[in-house]
């Protein structure tokens, strides 16, 4: 009995940690089982939390070095950064949120195994840790195995010059200089948290803006405010090679106008996207198919073409987010359950972290135009907004995207300062179907950065805008 589950869950990411809870809420026997010895996954070890949590004290250093003297806040003993405190912060956020999980699968009466999980049929998973092997029998699995860095030909990741967002999270020293592959969510967020501490930073981006999968205003206004931190974005670039050449890395690339050009820094962080992880679970065992880019094939109810064997988060198709993983977490324990549960992956908002952040929720210009779907544009920039003065944060606007003729609210992009919470009320609505004219109707509190919303509407109206 000790070894035998209604449900087991093999990693403990975003996806995995929410279908385990979820499944013991619901009554079911379940186990985690999870290759390294913390939980987590990507997102809570080194992802999203780290990431954040490095984000976040660089913008204090960079407004304490930037802006607060206009606030009359003078430092009389100067200002220096404390790396390795630095760094000591952020793997104490980590630890907290691993001991939270833990404290939550012994709440939930979760069994937590460590070891690589591997499939030998399609109710039974081998899983080896430190040369001991254990075989756990079970009626249901979930498959929460998450991704890795990928790279590009010519660009071998080394993990000493040539790195992935996991060691730039923990390098030894403070780097001199960086060139980044990628100018996507990672490349920006990775390139303020260096560039605001001091560090040469180059982006290299394939396509002709930052952020592409984004609406492309919010790219353009991005490339702008990096600028201003000396971020240097070379857009239209295309790299061909990567070398170690010992304390430096060197980086060949062609760029906006076909030109051979090369550059040379301390590190090169590779930021070309992720790839399903699979390795090791022994999937040809069961036959459980994937897809060409090697993700775990699933239907609509996210099982795959083994009944019992179900699949979420990164390692399936769909945006590789954190909270897309964890609404996948739940789904897959009700689907068990015998419940409909529902996921409205139109309406999964995507942030990045840079400061101003940025945000967006449903379609973008570029959507609705190849489509050639209808839609009136309301902007309101921030620095006319009250709220936005006051706390001197003035870069970026709000943009909403409105159906002409039932007001339904399509798009809404955001770059400006808490984007990333502002972006929320937007879910709400557009999830409820409420129109534009609601959205302009109801009450914003004053002085708010959502108030900006407000405007955005009035304005995707043809009314002006009314607030400050
Ligand atoms: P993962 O979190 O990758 O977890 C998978 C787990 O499975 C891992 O712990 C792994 O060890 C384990 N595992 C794999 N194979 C086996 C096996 N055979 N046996 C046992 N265990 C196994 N997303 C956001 O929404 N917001 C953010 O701010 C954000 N920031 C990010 C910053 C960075 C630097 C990175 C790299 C990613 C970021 N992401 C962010 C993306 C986010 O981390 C992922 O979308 C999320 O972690 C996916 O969750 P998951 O549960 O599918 O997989
Ligand atoms: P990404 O897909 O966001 O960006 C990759 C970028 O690399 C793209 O802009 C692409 O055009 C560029 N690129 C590809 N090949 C190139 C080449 N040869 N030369 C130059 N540029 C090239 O991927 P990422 O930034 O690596 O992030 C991986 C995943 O992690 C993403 O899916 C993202 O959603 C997730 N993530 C999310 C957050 C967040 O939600 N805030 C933060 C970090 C990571």
């Amino acid at each position: 009995m000790e070894n035998q589950y209604d449900i087991i869950v093999i990693g403990s990411g975003p996806g995995g940690y929410t279908a385990a809870i979820r499944a013991s809420q619901l009554g079911y026997k379940v186990g985690i089982v999870e290759k390294y010895n913390t939980l987590g996954g990507t997102c809570t070890n080194v992802g999203c939390i780290p990431a954040k949590a490095l984000l976040d004290s660089t913008e204090h250093f960079h407004k304490a070095k930037t802006e607060f003297e206009l606030h009359g806040i003078e430092l009389n003993n100067g200002l220096n950064l404390n790396f390795e405190q630095f760094l000591k912060r952020k793997d104490g956020v980590v630890k907290s949120n691993v001991s939270g999980l833990s404290y939550l699968m012994k709440k939930n009466k979760i069994d937590v195994r460590t070891g690589l999980g591997s499939f030998i049929d399609s109710t039974h998973l081998k899983i080896s840790n430190e040369g001991k092997e254990t075989v756990l029998e079970s009626k249901y699995f979930i498959i929460a195995t998450g991704s890795k860095p990928s790279s590009i030909p010519g660009v071998a990741i080394d993990k000493d010059r040539i790195i992935t967002s996991t060691e730039a999270l923990s390098l030894p020293a403070q780097p001199k200089s960086m060139v980044i592959i990628g100018g996507g969510v990672i490349g920006v967020e990775m390139a303020s948290v260096f560039a605001r501490i001091g560090t040469e930073v180059t982006i290299i981006e394939y396509t002709d803006t930052l952020i592409p999968t984004m609406d492309h205003e919010l790219g353009k206004a991005l490339f702008k405010t990096l600028s201003k931190l000396g971020i240097k974005s070379l857009l239209g670039s295309k790299v061909q090679s990567a070398t170690n050449t010992g304390n430096s890395t060197t980086v060949k690339f062609e760029d906006h106008e076909g030109k051979a050009q090369e550059i040379t820094a301390e590190y090169c962080l590779v930021a070309v996207g992720r790839r399903a992880y699979t390795d090791g679970l022994n999937l040809q065992a069961i036959g459980v198919e994937t897809e060409k880019n090697g993700k775990v094939r699933v239907d609509d109810q996210l099982r795959t073409n083994v009944e019992n064997i179900y699949a979420i988060g990164d390692v399936i198709a769909g945006a590789m987010l954190a909270h897309k993983a964890e609404d996948e977490g739940v789904f897959v324990a009700e689907v068990i359950n015998g419940q409909k549960p529902h996921i409205n992956y139109d309406l999964i908002p995507g942030v990045v972290y840079t400061w101003p952040e940025v945000a967006a929720v449903g379609s973008t210009e570029e959507e609705l135009k190849a489509k050639g779907i209808a839609y009136n544009k309301g902007s309101f920039p921030y620095s006319a907004s009250g709220r936005a003065r006051a706390a001197n944060d003035t870069d970026g606007f709000v943009k909403v995207l409105v159906s002409p003729q039932y007001g339904e609210v399509l798009g809404v992009h955001i770059i400006g300062p808490r984007a990333a919470d502002v972006i929320a009320q937007s879910v709400v609505g557009m999830e409820y179907e409420v129109t534009a004219e609601d959205m302009y109707r109801i009450s914003y509190a004053h002085p708010t950065y959502s108030e900006a919303l407000k405007d955005a509407y009035l304005i995707a109206a043809g009314q002006g805008a009314i607030n400050i």
